[in-house]
């Protein structure tokens, strides 16, 4: 099983979390494959598009 340590980005607003490879999913489902993980929250692009649209 993959273990992935460090910091992980989560986006405040919708749950959206970015793994490794730079693909937003589901917290649930990212939960799943990765045991520890410390997470930092922000944004993703979709939330910073509806949130603050420029
Ligand atoms: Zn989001």
């Amino acid at each position: 099983m993959k273990t992935l340590t460090g910091i992980v980005p989560i986006c405040a607003s919708c749950k959206m979390i970015r793994d490794d490879k730079g693909y937003w999913e589901q917290v649930e489902e990212y939960v799943g494959k990765h045991t520890e993980a410390q997470f930092s929250h922000g944004i993703c692009p979709d939330c910073m598009e509806r949130l603050y649209p420029a």
